[in-house]
């Protein structure tokens, strides 16, 4: 499959009692090949946020991207997830077994999850330190590295609960990060992967919506 990046991303748009995701809005619709008039708002087309973004634009964020490859190129759901931290600046801070990185590219396309509320000045000011600090330390030595007790998981995880502690506030073992912050975000991107695929595959992805016509919100459905 060629790679296909929309530079415009995904619109949506309802015709014909289906949902139609495509590239951009043709002239006519995939579906029933009329020419497309739209009655009303809810028929006009709207754009589907993409849930990936640029890893390094977001500071003090939990990243998550697959260790080899990109979400929209090679991923097939399966392959192995990599997770990282960043610094106030866009500094990816990561942990496997040749030991700490900090990098400032290859985290262009991720799931990316706010650790600090806007606001924390204090924390924000101290978060680079933080990070540094506790990165230095001998449990991220590459020798400690064990692919599945201790972990890039484990270090972004233990940085997270570092930050938690200093402020006084409870800890979060891994089950419930992951189910409270990370499964909700991985989630939609599946949902979005699935749907980029078909589109790059085939131009446009309809959906037959007159068995969903009780759904408030047939979007959600598919994209939450
Ligand atoms: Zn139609």
């Amino acid at each position: 499959m060629q790679p296909w990046e929309p530079a415009g991303g995904v619109v949506r748009f309802r015709h014909c009692g289906k949902l139609v995701f495509g590239p951009h809005v043709p002239a006519h619709c995939p579906a029933c090949g009329r020419h497309l008039l739209y009655r009303g708002l809810e028929q006009a087309p709207v754009s589907v946020p993409s849930p990936f973004v640029n890893g390094h634009t977001r500071r003090c964020a939990f990243l998550l991207r697959p260790t080899a490859g990109t979400f929209l190129g090679e991923y097939d759901g399966k392959s192995d997830l990599h997770v990282g931290i960043t610094s106030t600046n866009g500094l990816v801070y990561n942990y496997n077994e040749t030991g700490i990185h900090r990098v400032e590219f290859g985290w262009e396309q991720c799931i990316s999850i706010p650790l600090v509320q806007p606001g924390m000045y204090g924390l924000l000011q101290r978060w680079d330190k933080y990070l540094e600090e506790f990165s230095a330390g001998e449990a991220w030595l590459p020798h400690r590295y064990d692919e599945h007790n201790h972990n890039c998981y484990t270090y972004a995880l233990a940085f997270i609960n570092c930050v938690l502690a200093a402020q006084g506030k409870q800890q979060m073992d891994k089950n419930e990060f992951t189910e409270r912050f990370v499964i909700p975000q991985t989630r939609k991107a599946s949902k979005y992967i699935t749907l980029y695929q078909a589109i790059a595959e085939n131009c446009f992805y309809t959906v037959d919506i007159s068995d969903q016509e009780n759904d408030a919100c047939e979007e959600d459905k598919l994209l939450n």
